[in-house]
């Protein structure tokens, strides 16, 4: 097995001899340098026996996962060119490996395979917060996720209270999981080679939420309130009745988004809608 992983083409050299088209609208920067994929995937601390990949494009990070990891793998690109640079790879791996050619965003990732699942990704920089927000929607059904995002949309996600990058984003990742920074990847570890830096983070799904209230209330919730950022949170929350919950919870109105807690915003949701409806 290890012999024929290692007479497999390189990275650069599969997406020549498949003749592949490189689509910008896809997010298609791929990773060339296979030591990176492993410690990727090394760095993956999960023993999950199903594991999901999305947006495998020519294979490297898929490379990793199934030398170093055991278990069913399930890959997913909306590019069919994937399916076929995953052939030689499908030719070894035989059943462990599942490619399925369809679009990430549409696709319930949480019920493929038996639980429990993680997820290794360098996702598409277009859906990639899109698709986080649904995966969290169904973090129940996942034990890890393991994913490279650009190194912007990384800071929003794992940003804490106070901070300039502190968000809807944040707020709702955790809320439900642990979330901590691995290392940043550069533009360079890349063909074609991307301008901005990429990082990669974990999530591990907490046993809960940090605290009681639905999914679709926060959402709305921090949505009204980062709309206006600067604003005070008695200013954004107007529409509401903001004032009177804010005073009726003990928050000082004259905060800015900001500066309240994930608590704080759970607490205000509930109270704004889960109660209400
Ligand atoms: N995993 C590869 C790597 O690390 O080199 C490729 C990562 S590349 C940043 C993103 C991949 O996601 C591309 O292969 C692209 O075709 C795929 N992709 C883009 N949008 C997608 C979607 N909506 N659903 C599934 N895959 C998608």
């Amino acid at each position: 097995m290890n012999n024929k992983i290692k007479n497999l083409s390189n990275i650069s050299e599969t997406l020549k001899k498949n003749n592949i088209k490189i689509y910008k609208s896809l997010g298609q920067n791929f990773l060339f340098d296979l030591n990176l994929t492993d410690k990727i995937v090394r760095n993956s601390k999960s023993n999950a026996s199903t594991i999901i990949e999305i947006g495998p494009g020519p294979g490297g990070l898929t490379r990793s996962i199934l030398k170093i990891k055991s278990g069913v793998v399930f890959t997913i690109d909306k590019d069919l060119q994937s399916a076929k640079m995953l052939n030689d790879l499908k030719q070894i791996y035989k059943h462990r490996l599942n490619i399925i050619i369809d679009d990430a965003l549409n696709y319930p990732i949480w019920k493929l395979g038996n639980a429990p699942r993680q997820v290794i990704a360098n996702l598409p920089y277009n859906v990639g917060t899109k698709m986080l927000i649904n995966w969290l929607k169904h973090i129940r059904n996942f034990d890890l996720l393991t994913l490279m995002f650009q190194k912007e949309v990384a800071d929003r996600i794992i940003a804490k209270p106070g901070s300039k990058n502190y968000g809807r984003l944040s707020i709702l990742t955790n809320w439900l999981t642990q979330s901590t920074k691995l290392f940043d990847i550069p533009g360079k570890a890349f063909i074609p080679r991307p301008k901005v830096t990429s990082t990669v983070i974990q999530l591990k799904p907490l046993s809960k939420p940090i605290y009681d209230v639905s999914f679709k209330s926060l959402e709305k919730l921090t949505h009204l309130a980062f709309s206006q950022r600067r604003k005070m949170i008695q200013t954004s929350l107007k529409n509401i009745d903001g004032r009177k919950i804010l005073e009726e919870l003990d928050i000082s109105p004259q905060l800015r988004p900001q500066d309240l807690s994930i608590i704080e915003f759970c607490k205000i949701a509930r109270k704004s809608y889960d109660l209400n409806s």
